[in-house]
C-alpha cells in the first residue's frame, strides 16, 4: 500500500490557481524531496494532502485512508511539520511540547529530550523569545517525538544553521532506516539531491518532473568543459554557454557526433564531459516548460 496517493487533486483559492491536477505516490519507507519555487504550490498541497484545506476537485489518501473522511485516524500516524511554526505565547518549549504529545495520548518525553539534546534547543526557553531558527527546531521535536510512521515536513530545514541542517537530515535518515517514510518538501536542490531517494518537481502548481533522484539528475543533457578554441556556431542543443578563461563550458542535449566533429576542427587542450546537477536539470526544465514522468 502507499503511504501517500493523491488523483488529480485541484485546490482554487477563489480564482488564484494554488495545485493543479496533482497525482503522485509515494511508497511506504521513502524518502522523498517535493520541490519548487516560492509560490509553486508546495504548502497548498501538502495542507490539502493533510485535509487541513478541502480540495476543489480530486482526491487524497494516506495509507490507503481517506483524507476528507479519516483525518484524525491519518493524522495519529503522521508527524507534520508547518512551514511557518506560530505557538501560544507565555508557553516553554516543554510546555508545548507535552501539549503535543498530549494530544497523540503519548509519554513522549525521552525522545523529546534527546530530539533537544541534538538539536540543541532548550526546552526551558519561552517561545516568544526563541529565533526563527530555535522556532524551527521546537516544531521539528513536535513532529518527531510520537516517532511517526510518516514525516511530512514543510521546508524542514529554512532558518536552521548548515551544522543543525546536518544534524536534522542524520536524524531523518535514522527514522528512514527505522522503516518511516520521509516526505518533504524544499526549494534547495541540493539538500533534495543529496538526501532522497526519489523526488517530483513542482511549478505553477503544477508536476513537471517525477521520478528517482538519479534519473532526474541523469538528464539527456552534458556539462562539457573545453580548454582551449573551439567554433561551436551552428551546433544544435547547446545551452548556457559561458566562456571561461582558457575556453568554454556548456550543456550540451545534441547530437554526440556533431559535437565531437566541432571539437575535432578546433585546437582542444582538455576536454570534461560530466553529468549536470539536479540544479542545472531543473532550471532546464523550467525553461523549456517540459514535462516528464519516470517510473518511481
Ligand atoms: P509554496 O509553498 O510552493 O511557496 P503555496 O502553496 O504557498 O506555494 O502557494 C501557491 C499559490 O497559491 C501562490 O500563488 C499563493 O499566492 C497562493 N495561495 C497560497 N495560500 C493562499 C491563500 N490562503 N489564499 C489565496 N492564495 C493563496
Amino acid at each position: 500500500m502507499d503511504a501517500i496517493r493523491t488523483d488529480d487533486l485541484t485546490k482554487y483559492y477563489g480564482g488564484t490557481r494554488g495545485i493543479e491536477h496533482i497525482s503522485l505516490t509515494v511508497g511506504q519507507g521513502d524518502f522523498f524531496g517535493f520541490i519548487g519555487p516560492n509560490g509553486a504550490g508546495k504548502s497548498t498541497f501538502i495542507r490539502t494532502l493533510l485535509g487541513l484545506i478541502r480540495p476543489s476537485s480530486g482526491q487524497a489518501r494516506i495509507f490507503g485512508l481517506n483524507v476528507g473522511r479519516d483525518r484524525v485516524k491519518i493524522l495519529e500516524r503522521v508527524g507534520y511539520l508547518p512551514a511557518e511554526a506560530s505557538f501560544w505565547p507565555g508557553m516553554r518549549v516543554r510546555d508545548v511540547l507535552r501539549l503535543s504529545a498530549g494530544l497523540r495520548r503519548r509519554d513522549c518525553q525521552p525522545e523529546a529530550d534527546r530530539l533537544c539534546e541534538r538539536l540543541r534547543l532548550d526546552p526551558s526557553r519561552k517561545v516568544e523569545t526563541l529565533s526563527l531558527g530555535n522556532r524551527k527546531k521546537a516544531a521539528i521535536v513536535c513532529a518527531l517525538q510520537h516517532e511517526p510512521e510518516l514525516l511530512i515536513l514543510d521546508e524542514p530545514t529554512s532558518g536552521l544553521d548548515p551544522l543543525m541542517q546536518r544534524e536534522f537530515f542524520d536524524i531523518l535518515r535514522e527514522r528512514s532506516a527505522q522503516g518511516a517514510t520521509i516526505f518533504l518538501s524544499s526549494h534547495i536542490l541540493s539538500e533534495v539531491q543529496r538526501n532522497c531517494a526519489h523526488a517530483a518537481i513542482i511549478r505553477d502548481g503544477s508536476i513537471i518532473a517525477c521520478g528517482s533522484v538519479e534519473s532526474l539528475s541523469r538528464a539527456d543533457a552534458r556539462r562539457v568543459s573545453v580548454r582551449g578554441h573551439v567554433e561551436l556556431d551552428g551546433l544544435a542543443g547547446i545551452r548556457d554557454l559561458r566562456r571561461t578563461p582558457d575556453g568554454v563550458d556548456f550543456l550540451y542535449g545534441g547530437d554526440m557526433r556533431e559535437l565531437l566533429s566541432a571539437l575535432a576542427k578546433g585546437d582542444v587542450r582538455d576536454l570534461t564531459v560530466s553529468e549536470p546537477e539536479l540544479e542545472e536539470v531543473f532550471l532546464h526544465y523550467y525553461e523549456e516548460g517540459g514535462v516528464r514522468h519516470d517510473d518511481l
